[in-house]
């Protein structure tokens, strides 16, 4: 175990204690600073695929990594295998950064693996995470609400089951709000279909924005018509994020990562 300044809370009986720690979506400097502090003084970190490598440059090279995957059709490890390293790690005495992309109570699924270790009587932690949405929206200068345009914001995942999304489509063909897609690419013409199939104007506005905050961000926009066949052209790929509503109309305006950029401060790494 190490000794720092950062408070690392009070321990279970070996001393052990897992942070369940957002590492946001993919630009390092989004980290919050309690996720630096821990990431520089964790016993070990155990880190899904969407963590970025520049934000694992915060990890000192002695402390010990482990990647539990989790990309689509490549789980590294099963779900409960890495709720037993973790609950193994913790009563082992290891201070133990659990680090998710974006939010860990987002679609991350950090509630099932809190309740694993509470179950098992192991003290933790949660350090949110500027969510793919967040990020994204801000990166790619589409703001999820505007006065004009959209008073809420819903998220929902478009990962799909047996070839269809089992979504509640009436709620989100609803005028005047901003509907975003996590893992929804694969799904991309299905959603589409079905939206419009349940009402939704074929010309509205729909974005695909791909490594949304790092500098590789492509922004692909469209309408519910044609943002697939642009999409599949443009050749997109995961991790990307769909936002769907008349706020996308801004990006053309709004949109200044990677345009004309001056940093006011040096960037880590
Ligand atoms: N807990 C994460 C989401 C995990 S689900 C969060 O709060 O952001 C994984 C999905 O998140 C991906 O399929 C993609 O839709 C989205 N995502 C994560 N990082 C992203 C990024 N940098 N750019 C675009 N989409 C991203």
């Amino acid at each position: 175990m190490r000794s720092d300044k950062t408070d690392m809370g009070s321990s279970g009986p070996s001393g052990g204690r897992v942070y369940l720690v957002g590492a946001g979506p993919g630009d390092p400097e989004l980290l919050t600073l309690r996720a630096v502090r821990l990431l520089e003084c964790a016993d070990v970190v155990v880190y899904d695929h969407l963590v970025s490598g520049e934000v694992l440059k915060f990890v000192p090279s002695t402390s010990e990594r482990i990647y539990a995957g989790k990309r689509r059709n490549e789980h590294t490890m099963r779900q409960e295998q890495i709720n037993a390293l973790l609950v193994r790690l913790a009563r082992d005495g290891k201070k133990v950064v659990r680090l998710k992309g974006g939010d860990p109570f987002i679609f991350g699924r950090g509630g099932e693996e809190l309740q694993a270790l509470a179950s098992h009587g192991i003290p933790f932690e949660v350090v949110p995470g500027v969510t793919a949405a967040s990020g994204v929206s801000c990166y790619s200068g589409i703001p999820l609400t505007h006065r004009d345009y959209a008073q809420g914001c819903t998220f929902v995942t478009g990962h799909l089951k047996d070839g269809t999304a089992d979504l509640d489509w009436p709620s989100l063909v609803r005028q005047n709000q901003t509907v975003v897609i996590y893992m929804g690419l694969g799904g991309l013409p299905e959603i589409c279909r079905q939206l419009v199939g349940h009402g939704a104007p074929p010309s509205l506005p729909v974005a695909v924005v791909q490594d949304g905050t790092i500098a590789t961000q492509r922004v692909v926009t469209g309408t519910l018509t044609d943002i697939a066949e642009r999409v599949r052209a443009a050749s997109l790929k995961s991790p990307s994020l769909t936002v769907i509503g008349e706020v996308v109309k801004l990006h053309d305006a709004l949109h200044w990562f990677g345009r004309d950029q001056k940093d006011m401060a040096p960037r880590a790494g």
